[in-house]
């Protein structure tokens, strides 16, 4: 058990290295921006034009660091502790109704169980048996095996019919935080806790993207690919330039081939990512809830009007919609959610 705890605190601490890296790479492509395209442009172009682009960069690293902090460092939106103190009736009854559901599966898998163990017991108690007898114990067992999969079936469309009806709205229960857990949060097994509006647990940022850090984690991919986008046009302009005798032709080289390719690589792939939590934030739709709500475009879904499912993200003001914040000031509490289901 200790070794078990002192693996997952260790795989915990694993898992916040990539976002370390991400925090030393932007540092890198920042500094490499200054090198390579500021101090060129300074000697050799513009000196306003120098100045006015660093300042763009050092905005831009400073707004990329800030969301990254806010999401490293901030609660990502765990479910209170005290939820269960504060409603004991809806805990008693979900902790009720997952026990009973639980002791259903477990009676069921037992009954399974013993009926493999007797045939295989039946089977070996005599190899010889006649003819006969070896067809009654395969008819029985199929006759067994038929009941057990009609039973998994039964309850397997049981349990369809409730995800698909009741499952934007309902209330369930965590048994490893005994505690209820809402509508739209999961437990999140790297940090041990039900996550309100779960999205995913992101290894870049070091943190699960939720009810907290997803206004942040937006930003976070929002200003690093305006950034990257930045660099790549700074760049590969430099390269042209340097080409046609611009800029002497030894100041971009090799040397920056990798910020180039970085820069444009990081655009690409940001910049889609962006587009898409973006559209996510308008139709008020996390990835999570993708396999039942079943994309943006089904009946089953959480949106309000598009400006109401914006400040449910990004907060009511705003003029604070592109600032990371780590408390977010919005009209909703990540616990109560009310669904459009229309069938
Ligand atoms: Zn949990
Ligand atoms: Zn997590």
């Amino acid at each position: 058990m200790e070794e078990r705890l002192k693996h997952d605190k260790l795989l915990r601490i694993f898992l916040k290295f990539p976002a370390v890296m991400n925090i030393a790479l932007l540092t890198g492509m920042t500094v490499a921006f200054h090198v390579f395209v500021v101090s060129n442009y300074y000697t050799q172009y513009s000196k306003r034009l120098a100045i006015v682009l660093s300042c763009m960069q050092i905005f831009i690293y400073t707004m990329c660091m800030w969301s990254l902090i806010t999401i490293f460092c901030n609660d990502p939106g765990f479910v209170p502790k005290n939820l269960k103190d504060l409603r004991p009736e809806l805990y008693q009854r979900v902790k009720a109704e997952s026990n009973q559901e639980m002791g259903g599966l477990h009676q069921m898998n037992e009954m399974t169980a013993s009926k493999r163990t007797k045939t295989a017991d039946l089977e070996s108690q005599d190899n010889s048996a006649d003819l006969e007898s070896q067809d009654l114990i395969k008819t029985d067992g199929s006759d067994e095996s038929t009941e057990a999969q009609d039973k998994s079936k039964k309850s397997k469309k049981n349990r369809k019919r409730v995800s698909t009806k009741e499952r934007m709205t309902r209330f369930n229960y965590c048994h490893d935080c005994d505690n209820i857990q809402p509508p739209r949060a999961q437990h999140c097994h790297l940090c041990t806790r039900c996550i309100l509006r779960h999205d995913h647990h992101c290894p870049w940022v070091g943190n699960c993207v939720g009810y907290n850090t997803y206004k942040n984690f937006f930003l976070f991919l929002f200003y690093t690919s305006f950034g990257a986008l930045l660099g790549a046009i700074c760049y590969i302009s430099g390269w042209y330039n340097g080409f046609f005798g611009r800029f002497p032709k030894d100041k971009f080289t090799i040397a920056t081939a990798i910020p180039t390719a970085l820069s444009t690589m990081t655009f690409f792939s940001l910049s889609m990512m962006t587009f898409f939590i973006g559209f996510c934030i308008a139709r008020n739709l996390i990835i999570s809830e993708m396999s039942y709500i079943k994309g943006f475009l089904s009946p089953h879904n959480y949106s309000k009007s598009t400006l109401e499912n914006i400040k449910e993200v990004m907060g009511d003001n705003p003029l604070t919609w592109f600032v990371p914040q780590f408390r977010i000031p919005r009209n909703c509490n990540g616990i109560d959610y009310t669904a459009n289901v229309l069938d």
